[in-house]
C-alpha cells in the first residue's frame, strides 16, 4: 500500500463555476462608447460561443458584435461552411465597451474577463472559439494560469478544456485577415473555423483526473517490486526524474524522484536504495523507453549509472518540435494543456524548482518541497508523457 493516499489538489480557485464581478470603475470604457456594456448577440442553435476582441467603430454605432468590415470576413468564412454566424452561435467580446481609436488596453481584458467568465457560465457553450490576442488572453490566461502569449502561439489548436468543459479553439482575428489581403490566411483562417465547427459535443462526458492515476510510494523495497513487475510486462515505459539542477555535472547534482507509468498509472518514487536499483535495472533493460527532452534524462542517467539510457523509443518534446514549428509550444506542460485540457499541475512545486540563478548548474530547493506534492507532480509528468506517446501514435 502507498504511504500517501493521493486525494484531491487544490486547484487555485480558478473554477468559473463562480460569479465574478468586472471592475468598471477601473476600466472606464463605458464612459466613452456608444454602447455600453454591449450584450451576447445570436440564438446559439449550435452550442458556439464566438469571442472577438472589442467592438469597432460600426459595432458600437448599431449596437451588435461582428457588423463591421471585419464582421463581414467572419460571416463570409461561416458562410462558406455552412454556418450562419446570428442563427448557429453566439457572439460577444473579450473587451465589450468600444475602446477609443480602436486602441485595445490590456488592463480592459482583465478588467472586463468576469464578463467573459459569466457568459460562458451562463451559455454553457460546447466550443468557444477564440478570435485574435485579445479573448486568448482573457480566457486562456485565466484557465491555464500562465501567461499566454499572442495567438499566434495557439491558432488551431482544440483545447479539451475541463472547466468550462468546452473545446477551446482559438483563430485568428478576421481584422488581420482583411489587413493581410491574401487568399491564404483567408483560407486558413475558414479552414480553422471549419474544423471547431466539426468536433462533436463535448470533450469530457466525465472530466478527467490525472493525479488519481498517480501511486506515490515511500517504501523503497515496495517501489522496486513495482518497477520490476513493470519491466515485467515488456511494454514501453515513460519515465521522469525531478532533480536538484538541471544539469548532472556539478559535484552537487541529485536525483530528487523518479516516476515510471506505462499507461493505466504512474509509480513515484523518492530516488534512494533499492528503487534506485531497480530503476538501473530497467533503464540498462531492452524494455522500450518512452520520455520528454530525452537528453536530459540521457545525462543524468549517465551520470548515475555510467551509461546511457538503453532502447530510448520516443521523445515527446522532440516530436513536438517536428510537428509544430512554433515557439513556446513544445514544452509538456503546454502540450498536456492543449492535447489533454490539463491545467498548470506544477503550480504547487514550482517555487521549489525554479534555481535564483540562471544556467543548468545552479541549486533549486526540490528537497524543501514537500514529499506528496513533488512525488505528485512527477507522476503526473510519467503519465502524460505516456499519453502523449500514446495520443501521436493514433491511439486514444
Ligand atoms: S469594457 Fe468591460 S470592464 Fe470595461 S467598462 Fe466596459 S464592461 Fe466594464
Amino acid at each position: 500500500m502507498p504511504l500517501f493516499t493521493p486525494g484531491e489538489m487544490a486547484k487555485g480557485g480558478k473554477s468559473i463555476s463562480l460569479s465574478l464581478v468586472p471592475k468598471c470603475g477601473a476600466c472606464g470604457l463605458h464612459k466613452t462608447c456608444k454602447t455600453k456594456k454591449m450584450k451576447v448577440f445570436g440564438k446559439g442553435r449550435r452550442k458556439v460561443l464566438i469571442i472577438g476582441e472589442a467592438p469597432g467603430a460600426t459595432e458600437d454605432a448599431i449596437g451588435r458584435p461582428f457588423v463591421g468590415d471585419s464582421g463581414q470576413i467572419l460571416r463570409t468564412a461561416c458562410k462558406q461552411i455552412g454556418v450562419n454566424l446570428d442563427d448557429d452561435c453566439w457572439s460577444y467580446n473579450a473587451i465589450i465597451c468600444r475602446p477609443p481609436g480602436n486602441e485595445l488596453p490590456e488592463s480592459a481584458i482583465d478588467h472586463c474577463r468576469a464578463n467573459v467568465l459569466n457568459t460562458i457560465k451562463e451559455l454553457d457553450p460546447e466550443k468557444i472559439i477564440l478570435l485574435g490576442t485579445a479573448p486568448v488572453k482573457s480566457l486562456i490566461g485565466h484557465v491555464w494560469k500562465e501567461d499566454p502569449g499572442g495567438i499566434t502561439r495557439w491558432a488551431g489548436m482544440q483545447i479539451p478544456a475541463v472547466d468550462p468543459n468546452s473545446w477551446i479553439c482559438p483563430t485568428y482575428h478576421p481584422a488581420f485577415i482583411l489587413r493581410a489581403r491574401d487568399e491564404v490566411p483567408m483560407r486558413i483562417f475558414t479552414n480553422q473555423l471549419r474544423k471547431a465547427f466539426a468536433l462533436e459535443g463535448r470533450p469530457w462526458t466525465k472530466a478527467p483526473d490525472y493525479e488519481k492515476a498517480v501511486r506515490m510510494e515511500l517504501d523503497d523495497a515496495k517501489a522496486a517490486a513495482s518497477i520490476r513487475v513493470m519491466m515485467s510486462f515488456g511494454k514501453p515505459i515513460a519515465f521522469d526524474y525531478e532533480t536538484n539542477m538541471i544539469k548532472p555535472d556539478s559535484q552537487d547534482a541529485r536525483i530528487a524522484c523518479c516516476s515510471v507509468s506505462s499507461g493505466d498509472t504512474a509509480l513515484a518514487f523518492l530516488w534512494r536504495k533499492e528503487a534506485r536499483k531497480a530503476m538501473g535495472c530497467l533503464l540498462k533493460s531492452q524494455v522500450p523507453k518512452i520520455g520528454y527532452n530525452m537528453k536530459f534524462e540521457d545525462r543524468w542517467t549517465i551520470r548515475e549509472f555510467g551509461h546511457a539510457v538503453r532502447n530510448f523509443m520516443y521523445d515527446g518534446m522532440l516530436d513536438t518540435h517536428v510537428l509544430d514549428y512554433r515557439t513556446g509550444v513544445c514544452s509538456l506542460k503546454f502540450q498536456a494543456f492543449v492535447l489533454f485540457g490539463a491545467d498548470d499541475y506544477a503550480e504547487p512545486v514550482k517555487e521549489y524548482l525554479q534555481s535564483k540563478e540562471d544556467g543548468g548548474n545552479s541549486k533549486n530547493r526540490v528537497f524543501d518541497c514537500p514529499v506528496r506534492d513533488l512525488l505528485l507532480y512527477c507522476g503526473v509528468d510519467s503519465f502524460l508523457e505516456w499519453k502523449v506517446w500514446n495520443l501521436r501514435r493514433g491511439k486514444k
